[in-house]
């Protein structure tokens, strides 16, 4: 049985290969599963039998469209809008929007693929979707942001709906365009369909702790595998990337858990204050002023600011929490960390650590988080928005933050029970991607071939 699962998903691979040969970080993120799968489809033939891996490495549908819209100077622009429709076998697709520049194919279905696994390990209803544009927010005004929005939902708004696929926010999408999006396919609709996105504003059919729900929920997850090996964010040092809607709010829960977080980021460059960085500046600079987390200095002169983001991994910490974006972590920046004592990872961000980086933390005892996992507090969030909206009410903060608890501690136990059952005890990479396909592929199984 295990040569022929070997067999089975080295010939899968190669047909996606063959299939996709330009879609880098599609093919990264495929293989990084597919290394988890073998012991899986040797337990469970039928699996082989139904075609799971192709079909599920085959995204049910990709939408690209043109996206027009016209700057404030009168000069009309053309953008690409994507939305990847991967998997439906566990509910309405489910998974943000991206906006920035290299947004293309290849990432949108990276990005699609992993929310797969993503989705299902939080128990919830969700299939898995991704969308997005290669429209870059930065330095454009208010209503060139809005005008854009706009056009992007005019072409989308066919494709979605509370039923069918419910996107929310990602990188360059936050509360902001998520209304602009609501407002426009509410007007195009001729009705109010609360659940047709996640991520809005509270007060507009939203849910209370959205905002906060990736970040909380990455340092919740990483908590539960600290305190397993008796660490926890008490007293340590810790480096967070990023300074956008994971990191500031996985900042916030590790400061109040009692660590200090000494470095955070932009694509600009990065942060460095051995006392800790003060995070209502970061706030109000990043969410208030839009401005670039260099201005920190300004009002901090005690704190550095060093262009090249990259180089945030060189600061000695004890927990590293990339929430930056896909592959911030390359071997280089692993063994610096490394090198400097680094005892746990959680990935906030999608993807952000490369196949060789995960292989260098695990081949040196570094406990890893991984975001499959570990971010999967920001859609199950949204999962629950989409909950009070069919139902027309709203839970309280308590009520969503104690869910949050529970669902990232459920999602710890799947696991480290599927990494226990599959041989790999404490490899929660591995037993990520087997608890969360496991629970597609019976799925999948069950609805049969089709
Ligand atoms: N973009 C987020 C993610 O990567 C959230 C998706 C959602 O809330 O639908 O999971």
């Amino acid at each position: 049985n295990r040569s022929r699962a070997n067999d089975y998903v080295h010939e899968v691979y190669e047909l996606i290969k063959k299939r996709n040969p330009d879609e880098k970080e599609f093919l990264q993120a495929t293989r990084e599963i597919f290394d988890s799968l073998r012991p899986v489809f040797a337990k469970h033939p039928e699996y082989i039998r139904n075609g799971i891996l192709e079909r599920l490495t085959e995204p049910e549908r990709i939408i690209s469209f043109r996206v027009s819209w016209e700057d404030d100077q009168g000069k009309v622009h053309v953008n690409r809008g994507f939305r990847v429709q991967f998997n439906s076998d566990l509910g309405p697709y489910k998974g943000g929007i991206r906006f920035h520049p290299s947004v293309n194919t290849s990432i949108m279905k990276f990005l699609a693929f992993e929310q797969i696994f993503k989705n299902a390990l939080t128990g919830l209803p969700i299939g898995a979707g991704k969308g997005g544009s290669d429209f870059d927010p930065k330095g454009k005004s208010e209503r060139e942001i809005m005008r854009f929005t706009q056009s992007f939902m005019t072409e989308l708004s066919k494709h979605i709906g509370p039923d069918v696929d419910v996107p929310a926010g990602d990188i360059g999408v936050g509360r902001r365009e998520i209304g602009y999006m609501f407002g426009q396919y509410n007007r195009l609709k001729g009705g109010y369909e609360a659940g047709v996105l996640t991520g809005k504003d509270p007060n507009h059919g939203g849910s209370l702790g959205r905002k906060e729900a990736t970040g909380y929920g990455t340092v919740y997850f990483v908590e539960e595998m600290l305190n397993e090996n008796s660490l926890s964010f008490k007293d340590s040092k810790v480096i967070v990337s990023g300074s956008g809607n994971v990191s500031t709010y996985a900042i916030e829960k590790a400061l109040q858990l009692g660590a200090t977080v000494v470095a955070c980021s932009d694509s600009g460059g990065y942060i460095y204050d051995k006392n800790g960085i003060n995070l209502d500046t970061v706030k109000r600079l990043k969410e208030v002023e839009q401005k670039r987390i260099s201005e920190y200095v300004k009002e901090h002169p005690e704190a550095e600011y060093h262009e090249d983001c990259t180089a945030i991994w060189s600061i000695p910490c004890d927990i590293a929490l990339p929430c930056a974006t896909q592959n911030e972590i390359d071997e280089i920046a692993a063994h610096m960390l490394i090198g400097n004592g680094l005892k746990a990872l959680g990935e906030g961000a999608n993807m952000p650590c490369t196949i060789e980086a995960i292989t260098i933390f695990m081949e040196n005892g570094v406990l890893f988080a991984p975001a499959k996992a570990a971010n999967a507090g920001g859609v199950a969030v949204s999962a629950m928005e989409m909950s009070q909206n069919s139902m027309r009410l709203a839970w309280t903060e308590e009520e969503i933050d104690e869910r949050l608890k529970l669902v990232m501690k459920n999602i710890y136990e799947s696991c480290k029970t599927a990494a226990d059952n599959f041989g790999k005890p404490g490899n929660l990479v591995m037993g990520a991607n087997v608890a969360g396909f496991l629970k597609v592929a019976d799925a999948m199984v069950a609805h049969g071939i089709r």
